[in-house]
């Protein structure tokens, strides 16, 4: 494939991937990025939503050109039963602020634009190239790549992992283990058209203003999951997520999910007269810190998706792939500058600079949710119900008194839970979330 030695091979070009060959890159390493797809971004999916604060870390200026679709001024969390929904609703003429700090994107388009970038810094990248096993040296240390090219090894001094979820190149090399079915969600999306000035009207938001929908409850059907509504420029992409090991034992598919959630009443107004032109379907690694593997060793690195640095409860990905794929390719690089070799020892630098930043901050801190949700079924199903039937009775006007409202609503939780059981699941909630 080339006879070259590289100072460091990339494996994907997904958003880890990108942060990591740039990051080298610029630091005026010799790197080469391999990606299976087509271009970068032929294989990817996401929401999207874009985190300001880690592109910009690694690209100050992106704003200049990167292809951005809206900045979020308003989000929307829903707690939804069939027929309803409940929700907090938070909007802010500060989010149009000059350097806005969320923005939606199409990752397609994004994949390309951060491509070209890292190409322009200096990277050699090959598409339609898929990495098929690490090659090893004598020690049993990581020396390079074997890909399906004819001749297809490649050395260099490390290999950063950035292959997404599934990690099989990691997993193929014995440096990690399977995905676990209850630490990763299957999630669908579809893009649906509209014209700009529907979708502004529809959502309240003018120039490039965006809005976002987040929604639990009875539309998972039990399972644990959540939906999501973003707006584009001339698109709205929604979709829904759950566990892979609560769809094996469902009778439910993920299609016929997404489809109840478009058909429900407070979502199908916003999406009425579309056209879906896009449908995918892609893994979530879910299973928040306890999954993440070892992520570095004698010639190797991971991350991204292929680490489990994703932050579930708060819908961050990307930005932890950037986060994670900058560190690693900054360590590199100071390794590189101070004639150190890539060996374990050395890239524990990687490990303890993650540590001491908000991704390892942030899953440490809701390391227990993934076990609380799972233990806790009501979440997704009977509190969901509870609090829309509470709004009810609050809300409706019948010449029923507040204060025997009051005692409905109080009876409605007692009568379907348990006093013991309401105030166990607020603790374990409370220390779940500690
Ligand atoms: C439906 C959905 C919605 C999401 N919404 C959001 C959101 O709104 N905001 C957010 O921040 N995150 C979101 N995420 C998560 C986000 O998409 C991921 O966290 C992020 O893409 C991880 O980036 P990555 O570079 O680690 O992996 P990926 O983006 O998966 O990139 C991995 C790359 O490696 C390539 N590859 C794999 N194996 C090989 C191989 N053997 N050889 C060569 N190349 C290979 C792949 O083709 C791919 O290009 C969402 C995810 C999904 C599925």
């Amino acid at each position: 494939m080339t006879e070259d030695r590289f100072d460091a091979i990339v494996v994907g070009a997904g958003p880890s991937g990108n942060a990591a060959a740039y990051t080298m890159a610029k630091s005026g390493l010799k790197v080469l990025q391999l990606e299976r797809g087509e271009y970068p971004g032929s294989k990817n999916v996401q929401g999207a939503i874009l985190y300001a604060d880690a592109v910009e870390k690694v690209i100050p200026d992106f704003r200049e050109d990167a292809p951005l679709e809206r900045h979020v001024i308003e989000q929307r969390l829903w707690m939804m039963n069939e027929a309803s929904h409940t929700g907090i609703h938070y909007r802010s003429d500060d989010f149009n602020e000059e350097r806005p700090n969320r923005y939606t994107i199409i990752r397609a388009q994004f994949d390309k634009w951060f491509s070209r970038k890292v190409r322009e810094a200096g990277a050699v990248v090959l598409c339609e190239t898929t990495v098929t096993e690490l090659v090893r040296g004598g020690r049993g240390e990581v020396i390079g790549v074997r890909t399906d090219r004819d001749g297809g090894c490649v050395l260099a001094d490390v290999v950063v992992l950035a292959d997404g979820v599934n990690g099989l190149v990691g997993q193929r090399a014995g440096l990690r283990t399977e995905l676990e079915p209850d630490t990763v969600a299957l999630a669908v999306k579809e893009m649906h058209f509209l014209p700009r000035e529907v979708i502004d009207a529809r959502f309240n938001l003018k120039g490039d203003e965006g809005a976002v929908i987040e929604a639990m409850g009875t539309v998972t059907d039990g399972m644990v999951g959540t939906a999501f509504l973003y707006t584009n420029r001339e698109s709205i992409s929604v979709g829904i997520g759950c566990l892979v090991s609560d769809f094996a034992q469902s009778q439910t598919t993920p299609y016929q999910l997404l489809e109840r959630f478009k058909r429900h009443p407070s979502i199908g107004p916003l999406l009425a007269g579309s056209e879906v032109k896009e449908y995918a379907a892609h893994l979530i690694p879910e299973g928040g810190y306890k999954a993440v593997p070892e992520i570095c060793g004698d010639g190797w690195v991971v991350v991204g998706d292929s680490g489990h640095f994703v932050n579930a409860i708060h819908r961050e990905g990307s930005n932890l792939a950037m986060t994670t794929g900058r560190i690693a390719g900054e360590t590199v690089a100071r390794l590189k500058r101070s004639g150190a070799a890539c060996t374990r020892a050395n890239l524990a630098e990687y490990r303890a600079s993650l540590d001491a930043s908000f991704v390892m901050k942030d899953l440490r801190k809701y390391k227990d949710v993934p076990r609380f949700l799972d233990r806790t079924r009501q979440v997704f199903g009977l509190y969901p119900h509870l609090i829309n039937q509470a709004s009810q009775t609050w809300f409706r006007v019948d010449g029923v008194d507040k204060r025997t409202k009051e005692r409905e609503i109080l009876a409605s939780f007692r009568k379907s839970r348990s006093l013991g059981g309401l105030i166990g699941d607020a603790i374990k909630l409370a220390r779940a979330w500690r």
